[in-house]
């Protein structure tokens, strides 16, 4: 396929080198960053739309995603698919949905989960919301940079499961980081913590696969002084987007909105901003009960 990738950044570079490397004809756009090998660059975002099949955009926001697309949605050519894979609001997502569909578009949002390092080995979970047509028009590309891809529904509903999985995320952080305090002020082995709980009914993504203690269980980035991962930024920035959503859909999300309270505490008042989002343990341990 023809393929036009827009924000080459952590994740997009090697979402496109990947693509390229499966052997697609991508053509790559970013303000700031070059297109990685395999990918030829575009000199304007329009250029990279021109004639696509299937044009990819992966950026930071909606605010991004929404002018990004006003530039590229008139250049495309009817019938192709925009498919986007940033994580931003829902409210966003369906908005561009709506504007590609009226240019005789097919539209895609399908944020990630997987992180750099999924997105480097080809292995990253796809939550998709559109037609049939359109999720079936780019699930090839789906299994060239991840292992799985869900269609989740119409447009927007991509977003909204992932803003719905990642505010479990947080959530189960925090969960998992104050247990781990008060196991310390207990005199509980961390190692022994790790044991019971990581068999028991306490058992999570965050605990078992991604523990926040250092020297326990697999390694995580708690085991590299909790360098990212998943920074507590990008964590505090989709509990946001949980909350936003929550608001305008009327949902009672107390434990999220704790969640983002604490996650914006961390990044903005205390260390937390540039660590990882299991950088919490330290913080708790740093405290007393109040
Ligand atoms: P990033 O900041 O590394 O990359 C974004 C890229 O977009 C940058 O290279 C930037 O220069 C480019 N950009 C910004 N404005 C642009 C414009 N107008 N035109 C063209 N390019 C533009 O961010 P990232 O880590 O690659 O994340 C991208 C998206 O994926 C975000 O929505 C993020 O929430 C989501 N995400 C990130 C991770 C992760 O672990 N990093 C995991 C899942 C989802």
């Amino acid at each position: 396929m023809k393929i036009g990738f827009i924000g080459l950044g952590n994740m997009g570079a090697p979402m496109a080198s990947n693509l390229a490397k499966a052997g697609h004809d991508v053509v790559g756009f970013d303000i700031a960053n070059q297109p990685p090998a395999g990918v030829n660059a575009a000199k304007t975002v329009t250029e990279a739309a021109t004639d696509m099949d299937v044009v990819i955009t992966m950026l930071p926001n909606g605010a991004i995603l929404r002018s990004v697309a006003d530039q590229v949605i008139p250049a495309m050519r009817q019938g192709a698919t925009l498919l986007d894979c940033s994580t931003v609001d829902v409210e966003s997502a369906r908005a561009v949905a709506d504007k590609a569909q009226a240019g005789g578009l097919m539209a895609v949002d399908a944020p990630v989960s997987g992180g750099i390092g999924g997105a480097a080995a080809g292995t990253l979970t796809f939550m998709a919301g559109g037609t049939d047509e359109g999720f079936a028009s780019v699930a090839p590309l789906f299994d060239v940079m991840g292992q799985k891809a869900v269609h989740c529904g119409p447009s927007g509903n991509g977003q909204a499961a992932k803003i719905c999985n990642n505010m479990i995320l947080g959530v189960t952080m925090i969960g998992t980081c104050e247990a781990f305090a008060l196991a310390d002020k207990l005199g509980l082995d961390r190692q022994k913590m790790f044991d019971v709980v990581s068999t028991s009914s306490g058992y999570s993504w965050t605990m078992n696969a991604y523990c926040p203690a250092p020297g326990v269980g697999p390694q995580s980035p708690a085991d590299n002084d909790y360098q990212p991962g998943f920074a507590a930024d990008l964590m505090l920035k989709d509990l946001r987007l949980s909350q936003q959503a929550a608001e305008a859909s009327d949902a009672d999300t107390p434990m999220g909105a704790r969640a983002t309270e604490l996650y914006a505490q961390f990044v903005e008042e205390e260390d937390g901003a540039g660590r990882d989002f299991s950088a919490m343990l330290p913080r708790f341990v740093s405290r007393r009960r109040h």
